[in-house]
């Protein structure tokens, strides 16, 4: 039974792909940190359905030491590093411990398997904000990293010590540069999920507006439960490589906003506020990628349309806020 290990287990991702790895026969470890409050209602609110199927380790991306003795008592066959500080306006105010979290785990990670368990197979969960001020459109591979916050340099050092493992070490390491993927398990602080959860409130009397910075956005929007296979499709491939997985569609958070609402049978333009302290330092303004290559090397394909991804996302949050509007582990 192939051993795989997922920093980041307890976040959106970490929780699809412990599924797809389970449903392959794979046994599944996972990195978890302490928090003051244990509240496993919340804090392992994604994966509690499928926790007596884990092995969960307590251990801290800040520590070299806790890295490598996880990786030596459970020894993986293949890594998927998605543990960061993953909200990019909490980089603008957190910069240091978001780069010493995202680089230096990174980099301990990458450190442990190299002494430990050199032959692991390594998935980094590089990010779309890596292009940031973009060079071209839509992006590939191929396009230079330009980033525009904290998070998205974290991303690029990230990229090049996963490459530079690879290249100087024969590592079987590679980077996965996603575009948004969101999900009913998308954090709240997201702007899918925020607008998601508020129409769902204003719709049930809980809330009368959503305040947001910037309607002219565009992002490309997918599935995490599609794009986590693109990451274990990368693994399984002999050799190691850089893939984009995206949808090659982009929408602007004012059509986001149009479709969530309308979905309940209201119209956006009488809640939806306007709030500049929303708005980031440096914004990055379109991002759309092209996944021609993760296509015809991988296999790998997207199905589920934003219109479907934007109506399931409010539908989980309706059924949620219905069920209880102060939901447990949600402030
Ligand atoms: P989430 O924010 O949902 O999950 C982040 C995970 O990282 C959580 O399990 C969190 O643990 C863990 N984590 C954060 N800081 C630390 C730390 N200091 N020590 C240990 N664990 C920590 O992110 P997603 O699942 O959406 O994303 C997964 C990865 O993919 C991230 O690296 C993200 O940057 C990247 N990515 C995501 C994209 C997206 O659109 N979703 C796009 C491109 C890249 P805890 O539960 O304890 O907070």
């Amino acid at each position: 039974m192939p051993k795989a290990l997922i920093t980041g287990i307890t976040g959106q991702d970490g929780s699809y792909l412990s599924e797809l790895l389970l449903e392959k026969g794979y046994e599944v470890h996972g990195i978890i940190r302490r928090v003051a409050l244990e509240d496993p209602q919340h804090h392992l609110s994604r994966i509690n359905h499928i926790a007596d199927d884990l092995a969960l380790h307590p251990a801290s991306m800040e520590s070299f030491p806790s890295m490598f003795s996880v990786i030596r008592s459970v020894q993986p066959d293949e890594c998927y590093h998605l543990a960061a500080q993953s909200f990019v306006a909490t980089s603008f105010q957190d910069a240091f411990s978001t780069l010493n979290t995202n680089i230096n785990g990174t980099h301990y990670i990458l450190a442990a398997l190299h002494d430990l368990q050199p032959e692991c197979r390594f998935y980094f969960a590089g990010s779309s904000e890596m292009f940031g001020k973009v060079a071209e459109s839509p992006q590939t591979e191929l396009t230079r990293f330009h980033p525009r916050s904290p998070y998205g340099i974290s991303k690029v050092a990230g990229y090049d010590l996963t490459r530079n493992y690879r290249e100087a070490y024969g590592m079987h390491a590679s980077s996965g540069i996603l575009f948004n993927h969101e999900s009913p398990r998308r954090g709240f602080e997201f702007i899918t999920r925020k607008i998601s959860s508020h129409v769902a409130r204003i719709k049930l009397g809980q809330l009368d507006h959503v305040a947001i910075g910037n309607l002219d956005s565009k992002r490309d929007w997918g599935h995490s439960r599609e794009y986590v296979r693109g990451m274990w499709m990368m693994l399984q491939q002999d050799e190691p490589d850089d893939y984009v997985i995206a949808t090659g569609e982009t929408h602007s958070i004012r059509e986001l906003c149009e479709l969530a609402f309308s979905h309940v049978g209201l119209n956006w333009e009488d809640y939806v506020r306007i709030d500049e302290r929303f708005l980031r330092p440096a914004e990055v303004d379109l991002l759309v990628g092209d996944a021609t290559k993760a296509r015809e090397q991988l296999g790998w394909a997207n199905e589920i349309t934003f219109e479907d991804l934007i109506r399931e996302m409010v539908d989980a949050d309706l059924e949620l806020y219905r069920n209880d509007p102060n939901p447990p582990g949600i402030t």
